[in-house]
């Protein structure tokens, strides 16, 4: 699945934000293995309306939607990069992420400390930026030194390697992330294998006040100015509300919402963000047993698409039997679709489109 790190200074809100996220999917997810992976490490239904509609139109058993995993990465101080605070772990844990979610603190409150004794979010994100790309030049000097040695003895990928990693050491001296480094096609893969923490893509969440969550303030309107300018995304959510709307049942949830003047809970504001920053796209499979969402990556090829569910699905991969999500809705099933010709036969090379409900034909 995909992973997504919360990082951010201390006292910003993080926890709450984690806590309040993990607890509203706990209550949704009833019908599907929610778990706490560790204390940390929370896995989230994605809030998707079409799943429950085909599952009503096929009358399935049960429901299981696909899944996000959120982590709170606490520790990360000034200084982080140097091993202060909980420093290489932190590193590590956010490593192993795909995208990074960066709460900012827009809130103004008298009682809740900050670090540096002044609310400025776009001066919080640089100071974390720049721990990031601190780290990520310490390690490449590191990674450096080994790659000269096998570059000696003659080894290709390590020549690649050492040219990818000047350019990404030139960006970072120069005070660029090095996601700002262009890759061409053929430098794609060896570029993401060597996991800078500053290439991995950045939703900034704005944590503003109670009655600032519709419209945000002038903290949030400075990082969504930023945000434009790096062309990163950012969303506003106030981590409080999501904390007492993790304690409604979801009729109160509805009703709270609609007081606060809000469309959507800021639960799934974050997942649909994140969805987009990652290129995520959802398809389904379908029947009386089980409607079920899989997440893959925008422009997967069918096999892959089906190695989501099982690595064997897509070892025998024959074909994919295709119905998109709107011939399913409006001719009312699978029968129905097949019937009226709209039921596909797609092969290896079909890319799998969102909102697909699939069927895999396999050898295994
Ligand atoms: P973390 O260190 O980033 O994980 O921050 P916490 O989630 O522990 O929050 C730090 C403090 O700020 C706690 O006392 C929270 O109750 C408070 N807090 C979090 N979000 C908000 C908010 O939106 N408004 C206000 N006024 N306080 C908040």
């Amino acid at each position: 699945g995909f992973k997504m790190g919360i990082v951010g200074l201390p006292n910003v809100g993080k926890s709450t934000l984690f806590n309040a996220l993990t607890r509203t999917a706990a209550a949704q997810a009833a019908n599907f293995p929610f778990c706490t992976i560790e204390p940390n490490v929370g896995e989230v239904a994605v809030p998707d309306a079409r799943l429950d509609t085909l599952a009503g139109i096929a009358n399935s058993k049960s429901v299981i939607p696909t899944r996000m995993t959120f982590v709170d990465i606490a520790g990360l101080v000034k200084g982080a990069s140097k091993g202060e605070g909980l420093g290489n772990q932190f590193l590590a844990n956010i490593r192993e992420t795909d995208a990074i979610a960066h709460v900012l603190r827009c809130f103004e409150d008298g009682d809740v400390t900050h670090v540096d004794g002044r609310v400025d979010p776009v001066a919080d994100a640089e100071t974390i930026e720049t721990e990031l790309m601190l780290a990520d030049l310490e390690s490449i000097e590191k990674r450096l030194q080994n790659i000269i040695r096998k570059v000696r003895g003659g080894d290709k990928d390590a020549v690649q390697q050492q040219r990818l990693l000047e350019t990404a050491k030139e960006a970072l001296e120069n005070g660029q992330p090095a996601r700002t480094v262009e890759v061409d096609d053929d430098d794609v893969k060896a570029w993401k294998m060597l996991q800078l923490l500053t290439t991995k893509p950045v939703l900034y969440v704005c944590n503003v006040g109670e009655a600032e969550a519709s419209e945000g303030n002038q903290h949030s309107a400075a990082v969504a100015a930023m945000a434009a300018a790096q062309g990163n995304s950012h969303v506003i959510i106030s981590a409080q509300i999501e904390e007492e709307i993790s304690q409604l049942d979801d009729d109160e949830a509805v009703m709270f919402l609609e007081e606060m003047g809000l469309a959507e809970a800021g639960l799934d504001r974050l997942i649909k963000a994140g969805y987009e920053l990652l290129h995520l796209e959802t398809y389904f499979t379908c029947g009386p047993k089980e409607a079920r969402a899989w997440t893959i990556k925008e422009g997967t090829l069918a096999p892959q698409a089906a190695g989501v569910i099982h690595g064997d699905f897509e070892k025998g991969f024959i074909r994919a039997e295709t119905i998109a999500y709107d011939d399913y809705v409006s001719l009312g099933g699978e029968q129905a679709a097949k019937e009226a010709g709209k039921m596909r036969a797609e092969g290896k090379g079909y890319v799998v489109k969102d909102g697909d409900v699939l069927h895999f034909l396999h050898s295994n």
